[in-house]
């Protein structure tokens, strides 16, 4: 590893472990491409891939239902566009502060950079807790976390779209009010917007689809497939509603999600429907999912591990570092031969340890969970067109790129020397894009 490039990550991004974690990762495997490019070391092209390009941080006031102020703190950090322009949702979450933005912005450079998409990395969000606030609280936290983020903006500047807590009713909400400001109807200033209004067929659902189609081509490069696996999938949000429902048509059968409360087993495989129906429309708990199931098919377990549930395959698709390397023994214990990141990374470095040493099928989040953030460049396209996809032909193309960046990074850890090692190929790959990118456009 580059001791003193890391040295220096963490001298200067104190107290922001998240973002140490994912620099790290990055640095433990780019060794043999740098070996073989001494013109990016000399140009310090790694040093200046970790300092973001700026950093915004801004106060966002607003008032509840009561009458009662509120002041969070907002965040954009354009980390990378030599791509493109900067591209990477905002995320609304109590957790959200410096470290984690500059984390999720950073793991975006080489996502973005691995769909051979022209995107540029960022990231932003809120430690706003969108849980529990009614629908007009919502809107005026977006309207006034717009009104100061309007101005670093623009389709060919920033675009922005969703993460945690930010789904098509905030995408709605951030939009009107930069619509409204700018007096301008730049559909492609943000994406994930709702289909009545520019929105893109497939967009909802590619991140989840695209996670599920990763894995099976990592199945079939193994020579198997989805068909009668047992799947557990973490999480209930966007990403693992959309990958049970693709896991689902593709013949798995998914027994097992979680929310922050705890996890369902459901050996009849999980009810999307009714799945739908508590997260999406009525926006509570997963154990009203047991309850109206049927205790008798679907059993709650508050406060559980979702990992401690044996599958042959594993998504997680919640958040960041919810597999500990104990959960990863469990999980290969369990029979576990393969693993997607839906999530960005939800593997902690000790976790990835031991799924490569029981030589389980490792794809990173990079990787595995990019499908959105293509399908938020396919709908930049046909903003700029004015035009729009059927879901078939959407569908075609999000199939496409995460088949293309499946044999991508296995090609580009071939060729480093790694096989199989999706890590490294989608760390490398990524890099090389963005490296090429930057040697070309000068020290800038
Ligand atoms: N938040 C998503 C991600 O982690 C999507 C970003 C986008 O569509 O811009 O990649």
């Amino acid at each position: 590893m580059f001791a003193s490039v890391y040295d220096d990550v963490l001298r200067r991004n104190p107290g922001e472990t998240e973002f140490h974690q994912a620099a790290r990762e990055v640095l433990e495997t780019i060794g043999p491409v740098l070996a073989k490019h001494p013109e990016y070391v000399e140009n310090k092209i790694i040093e200046r891939v970790f300092e973001p390009e700026r950093q915004i941080i801004f106060r966002v006031p607003w008032e509840d239902d009561r009458g009662e102020v509120h002041i969070n703190r907002g965040f954009r950090v354009e980390f990378n566009s030599v791509l493109g322009p900067y591209k990477g949702g905002l995320r609304f979450h109590p957790s959200v502060y410096l470290g984690i933005v500059k984390f999720l912005g950073f793991e975006q450079i080489f996502k973005n950079g691995l769909t051979g998409l022209p995107i540029g990395g960022g990231k932003g969000g809120s430690d706003f807790d969108p849980k529990g606030r009614s629908d007009r609280e919502v809107m005026r936290f977006c309207q006034s976390f717009m009104t100061e983020l309007y101005r670093h903006l623009g389709e060919y500047t920033d675009v922005p779209a969703g993460d945690i807590g930010v789904g098509q009713r905030e995408i709605g909400y951030l939009f009107g009010q930069y619509k409204r400001i700018t007096n301008r109807y730049e559909s492609g200033v943000i994406t994930g917007k709702g289909l009545s209004y520019g929105g893109a067929q497939v967009r909802t659902e590619a991140t989840g689809y695209g996670c599920a189609f990763f894995v099976e081509e990592m199945l079939k490069a193994r020579g198997s497939s989805f068909d009668g696996r047992r799947v557990v999938v973490s999480g209930s949000g966007n990403v693992a509603i959309y990958a049970i429902a693709k896991v689902r048509e593709l013949g798995g059968v998914v027994v097992a999600c979680s929310d922050s409360s705890g996890y369902v087993v459901d050996e009849k495989g999980i009810d999307l429907d009714l799945l739908k129906q508590i997260k999406e429309v009525e926006r509570r708990r997963l154990s009203a999912y047991a309850e109206r199931r049927g205790t008798d098919v679907a059993t709650y377990v508050p406060g559980g591990n979702v990992w401690e549930v044996p599958c042959e395959v594993a998504l997680p698709s919640a958040t960041q570092n919810e597999i500990t390397g104990r959960d990863a023994e469990a999980l290969v214990r369990g029979g576990c031969i393969a693993v997607g990141e839906g999530a960005n990374m939800p593997t902690m470095p000790e976790g990835v340890r031991v799924f490569r040493e029981a030589g389980v099928a490792f794809g990173p989040g990079k990787a595995v969970n990019a499908g959105g953030v293509a399908t938020s460049a396919l709908e930049m396209q046909q903003n700029a067109s004015r035009d729009s996809w059927t879901f078939e032909f959407s569908e075609r193309r999000l199939q496409e790129i995460m088949s293309d960046i499946h044999a991508r990074c296995l090609e580009t850890a071939d060729e480093y020397g790694m096989p199989g090692d999706y890590v490294a190929g989608a760390n490398i790959g990524g890099f090389k894009r963005v490296a090429d990118a930057m040697m070309a456009l000068g020290l800038i």
